[in-house]
């Protein structure tokens, strides 16, 4: 017996022969299943995402095998690790080269709060250079938790509206953070 499980259609128009949606969901679900993510890993967090790339837990499953280590080519910044106050203006770089839309994703402790370095040095969370999507919460999140935060990612990209980019409140997010 199959352990495949059939999963209902997605909200739309159902009828003999049809099925109509919308563009944004189309978009959404196509892009969702594509994600193009650039791994920013500058410490121990940058491991256990390569443990969740790994055979065993299998990103590719999600559409997202394809890693990029161009901005222009990527959608998704991932970033795992320490972040250094030195390093901040390269990530906020990388971050603008990276075209619309895009998504950022900020893993373990040190990436969202600075983690135990609570020092001079170090970046108190990269939200304060740069937008962040979802944070994965741990030192260092095992690769269940990254999966997890990638799907909160696909859920964005499902939901988002395509014009949400032009729209003036994310005008106004980017402008608070001194991006055009
Ligand atoms: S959160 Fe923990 S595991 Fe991740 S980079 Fe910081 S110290 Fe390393």
């Amino acid at each position: 017996m199959s352990d495949i499980k059939i999963v209902d259609a997605p909200p739309g128009v159902e009828g003999a022969g049809f099925f109509a949606t919308t563009v944004d969901k189309v978009i959404g679900m196509g892009r969702s299943y594509s994600l193009w993510p650039l791994p920013f890993a500058t410490s121990c967090c940058g491991i256990e995402f390569m443990a969740t790339m790994s055979p065993h837990y299998d990103l590719a499953r999600f559409g997202a095998e394809r890693l990029s280590f161009s901005p222009r080519q990527a959608d998704l910044l991932m970033v795992m690790g320490t972040i250094s106050k030195k390093m901040g203006p390269v990530l906020r770089q990388v971050y603008i080269q990276m075209a619309e839309p895009r998504w950022v994703l900020s893993m373990g402790a040190c990436a969202c709060s600075g983690g135990i370095f609570d020092t001079y040095s170090v970046l108190q969370g990269i939200d304060e250079i740069i937008p962040v999507d979802v944070y994965i919460p741990g030192c260092p999140p095992r690769p269940e938790a990254v999966i997890e935060g990638f799907m909160q990612i696909q859920k964005l990209v499902q939901t988002e509206s395509l014009r949400r980019r032009d729209t003036p409140e994310y005008q106004k997010l980017l402008a608070s953070y001194g991006i055009q």
